[in-house]
Protein backbone atom coordinates (compact mmCIF):
# COMPACT_ATOMS: atom_id res chain seq x y z
CA UNK A 1 0.00 0.00 0.00
CA UNK A 2 3.36 2.32 0.15
CA UNK A 3 3.28 3.00 -3.10
CA UNK A 4 -0.13 4.01 -4.03
CA UNK A 5 -0.29 6.40 -0.69
CA UNK A 6 3.31 7.92 -1.92
CA UNK A 7 1.68 8.17 -5.44
CA UNK A 8 -1.39 9.98 -4.27
CA UNK A 9 0.89 11.93 -2.04
CA UNK A 10 2.63 12.93 -5.31
CA UNK A 11 -0.50 13.76 -7.08
CA UNK A 12 -2.03 15.62 -4.48
CA UNK A 13 1.26 17.93 -3.57
CA UNK A 14 1.24 18.28 -7.52
CA UNK A 15 -2.03 19.36 -7.80
CA UNK A 16 -1.74 21.82 -5.16
CA UNK A 17 0.43 23.74 -7.17
CA UNK A 18 -2.60 25.77 -8.28
CA UNK A 19 -4.95 23.02 -9.51
CA UNK A 20 -7.71 23.10 -6.92
CA UNK A 21 -5.75 26.11 -7.04
CA UNK A 22 9.92 52.59 -14.17
CA UNK A 23 8.57 53.94 -11.61
CA UNK A 24 10.07 52.41 -8.27
CA UNK A 25 7.37 52.22 -5.90
CA UNK A 26 9.14 54.57 -3.03
CA UNK A 27 6.09 54.95 -1.25
CA UNK A 28 4.83 51.43 -0.79
CA UNK A 29 5.22 50.88 2.88
CA UNK A 30 3.14 47.88 2.40
CA UNK A 31 5.42 45.62 0.18
CA UNK A 32 6.70 42.84 1.92
CA UNK A 33 9.80 42.46 2.98
CA UNK A 34 12.15 40.46 0.93
CA UNK A 35 13.14 38.28 3.65
CA UNK A 36 9.34 37.60 4.11
CA UNK A 37 9.39 35.93 0.47
CA UNK A 38 12.24 33.55 1.08
CA UNK A 39 12.40 29.94 0.88
CA UNK A 40 14.66 28.43 3.80
CA UNK A 41 18.13 27.27 2.81
CA UNK A 42 17.55 24.52 0.35
CA UNK A 43 14.25 24.83 -0.02
CA UNK A 44 13.38 26.34 -3.36
CA UNK A 45 12.83 22.86 -4.60
CA UNK A 46 10.23 22.14 -2.17
CA UNK A 47 8.62 25.62 -3.90
CA UNK A 48 7.67 23.70 -6.82
CA UNK A 49 9.09 22.64 -10.58
CA UNK A 50 9.66 25.09 -13.36
CA UNK A 51 6.94 24.45 -15.77
CA UNK A 52 9.05 25.40 -18.67
CA UNK A 53 6.50 27.13 -20.73
CA UNK A 54 7.95 29.25 -23.96
CA UNK A 55 7.15 32.45 -23.20
CA UNK A 56 7.46 34.65 -26.23
CA UNK A 57 10.12 37.94 -24.97
CA UNK A 58 9.86 39.78 -28.07
CA UNK A 59 7.51 42.03 -27.23
CA UNK A 60 8.04 42.68 -23.74
CA UNK A 61 8.67 46.08 -23.29
CA UNK A 62 11.06 45.32 -20.61
CA UNK A 63 13.99 43.46 -21.25
CA UNK A 64 16.87 42.91 -18.50
CA UNK A 65 19.84 40.21 -18.92
CA UNK A 66 19.77 37.42 -16.31
CA UNK A 67 22.43 39.68 -14.39
CA UNK A 68 20.44 42.92 -13.75
CA UNK A 69 17.32 39.81 -12.75
CA UNK A 70 19.46 38.16 -10.53
CA UNK A 71 20.22 41.86 -8.81
CA UNK A 72 16.31 42.80 -8.84
CA UNK A 73 14.80 39.94 -7.46
CA UNK A 74 15.13 38.00 -4.53
CA UNK A 75 16.14 33.97 -4.75
CA UNK A 76 12.22 33.10 -4.19
CA UNK A 77 11.45 35.82 -6.84
CA UNK A 78 13.78 35.05 -9.42
CA UNK A 79 12.83 31.20 -9.23
CA UNK A 80 8.93 32.42 -9.41
CA UNK A 81 9.04 34.89 -12.24
CA UNK A 82 11.99 33.76 -14.19
CA UNK A 83 12.07 30.49 -13.65
CA UNK A 84 8.28 29.43 -13.78
CA UNK A 85 8.57 27.90 -9.73
CA UNK A 86 5.85 27.67 -7.58
CA UNK A 87 5.93 28.87 -4.27
CA UNK A 88 4.55 27.05 -0.91
CA UNK A 89 0.91 27.52 -0.49
CA UNK A 90 -0.45 29.09 2.53
CA UNK A 91 3.30 29.95 3.15
CA UNK A 92 3.44 33.26 1.06
CA UNK A 93 2.88 36.81 1.51
CA UNK A 94 -0.66 37.79 0.07
CA UNK A 95 -3.10 34.39 -0.20
CA UNK A 96 -5.22 35.87 3.27
CA UNK A 97 -4.17 39.32 2.49
CA UNK A 98 -7.54 41.11 2.69
CA UNK A 99 -6.50 45.18 2.05
CA UNK A 100 -7.76 46.86 -0.17
CA UNK A 101 -5.28 47.66 -3.36
CA UNK A 102 -3.47 47.00 -6.49
CA UNK A 103 -1.01 44.29 -7.20
CA UNK A 104 1.83 44.82 -9.02
CA UNK A 105 4.22 43.02 -11.36
CA UNK A 106 7.19 42.18 -9.35
CA UNK A 107 9.30 42.56 -12.53
CA UNK A 108 8.46 45.91 -13.92
CA UNK A 109 5.85 47.38 -11.97
CA UNK A 110 3.00 47.07 -14.07
CA UNK A 111 -0.63 46.93 -11.94
CA UNK A 112 -2.14 43.74 -12.75
CA UNK A 113 -4.48 42.69 -10.32
CA UNK A 114 -6.83 44.51 -7.72
CA UNK A 115 -8.06 43.56 -4.46
CA UNK A 116 -11.85 44.16 -5.60
CA UNK A 117 -10.95 41.04 -7.70
CA UNK A 118 -9.48 39.14 -5.40
CA UNK A 119 -11.06 35.73 -3.51
CA UNK A 120 -10.15 32.84 -1.27
CA UNK A 121 -10.14 30.08 -3.42
CA UNK A 122 -8.96 27.74 -0.78
CA UNK A 123 -5.62 26.93 -2.92
CA UNK A 124 -3.53 29.01 -0.30
CA UNK A 125 -2.41 31.45 -3.53
CA UNK A 126 -3.74 34.61 -4.00
CA UNK A 127 -6.27 34.70 -6.71
CA UNK A 128 -8.45 36.85 -8.69
CA UNK A 129 -11.43 36.68 -10.76
CA UNK A 130 -10.21 38.88 -13.42
CA UNK A 131 -6.61 41.03 -14.49
CA UNK A 132 -6.98 44.74 -14.69
CA UNK A 133 -6.05 44.88 -18.06
CA UNK A 134 -6.21 41.49 -19.92
CA UNK A 135 -3.52 42.50 -22.58
CA UNK A 136 -1.07 42.77 -19.69
CA UNK A 137 -1.17 38.86 -18.76
CA UNK A 138 -0.69 37.01 -21.05
CA UNK A 139 -1.81 32.98 -21.24
CA UNK A 140 0.76 29.87 -22.45
CA UNK A 141 -0.80 26.20 -22.80
CA UNK A 142 1.55 24.45 -20.29
CA UNK A 143 1.79 20.62 -20.21
CA UNK A 144 4.08 20.21 -17.43
CA UNK A 145 3.93 17.85 -14.27
CA UNK A 146 1.73 15.67 -16.45
CA UNK A 147 -1.68 17.87 -16.71
CA UNK A 148 -2.82 20.54 -19.16
CA UNK A 149 -2.95 23.81 -17.88
CA UNK A 150 -3.35 27.53 -18.91
CA UNK A 151 0.22 29.38 -17.43
CA UNK A 152 -0.35 33.13 -17.19
CA UNK A 153 2.67 35.90 -17.13
CA UNK A 154 3.20 39.66 -17.72
CA UNK A 155 2.93 40.49 -21.45
CA UNK A 156 5.35 43.40 -20.11
CA UNK A 157 8.26 41.60 -18.49
CA UNK A 158 7.73 38.45 -19.28
CA UNK A 159 7.54 37.45 -15.73
CA UNK A 160 5.52 34.07 -14.92
CA UNK A 161 2.35 35.04 -12.49
CA UNK A 162 0.69 31.60 -11.98
CA UNK A 163 -1.59 29.64 -13.68
CA UNK A 164 -5.67 30.52 -14.44
CA UNK A 165 -8.23 28.05 -14.41
CA UNK A 166 -12.23 27.89 -15.58
CA UNK A 167 -13.47 26.33 -12.27
CA UNK A 168 -15.18 29.53 -10.87
CA UNK A 169 -18.74 30.70 -12.15
CA UNK A 170 -18.48 32.34 -15.46
CA UNK A 171 -20.10 35.36 -14.49
CA UNK A 172 -17.45 35.88 -12.04
CA UNK A 173 -15.04 35.96 -14.56
CA UNK A 174 -11.84 32.44 -14.65
CA UNK A 175 -9.19 31.45 -11.55
CA UNK A 176 -6.21 33.57 -11.85
CA UNK A 177 -3.92 31.74 -9.12
CA UNK A 178 -1.17 33.56 -8.96
CA UNK A 179 2.31 33.43 -7.31
CA UNK A 180 2.59 35.98 -4.19
CA UNK A 181 6.05 36.05 -5.27
CA UNK A 182 5.52 37.58 -8.70
CA UNK A 183 3.55 40.38 -7.33
CA UNK A 184 4.01 43.67 -5.10
CA UNK A 185 1.42 45.51 -3.28
CA UNK A 186 0.14 48.93 -3.17
CA UNK A 187 -2.48 50.41 -1.07
CA UNK A 188 -5.73 52.09 -2.57
CA UNK A 189 -4.15 55.46 -1.43
CA UNK A 190 -1.34 54.97 -2.29
CA UNK A 191 -2.48 53.87 -5.98
CA UNK A 192 -4.19 56.24 -6.81
CA UNK A 193 -1.63 58.88 -5.70
CA UNK A 194 0.57 56.86 -7.94
CA UNK A 195 -2.13 57.16 -10.44
CA UNK A 196 -2.48 60.88 -10.19
CA UNK A 197 1.37 61.36 -10.25
CA UNK A 198 1.75 59.80 -13.43
CA UNK A 199 -1.56 60.58 -14.98
CA UNK A 200 -3.12 57.74 -15.13
CA UNK A 201 -0.98 56.48 -17.84
CA UNK A 202 1.25 53.43 -17.63
CA UNK A 203 4.59 53.15 -19.53
ZN1 LIG B 1 6.00 42.45 -15.50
Amino acid sequence: MKAPICAAALIVSVLAACVPASAVMKDNANAPAKDALECKPGEISACGLPSNVVIDMSKAKVQRTDAEWRARLSPLQYHVAREQGTEPPFRNAFWDKHDDGVYFCVGCETPLFDSTTKFDSGTGWPSFYQPIERSFVGVERDYSLGMIRDEVHCTVCGSHLGHVFDDVPRKKGRRYCINSASLRFMTRANYDAWVAANDGVKE
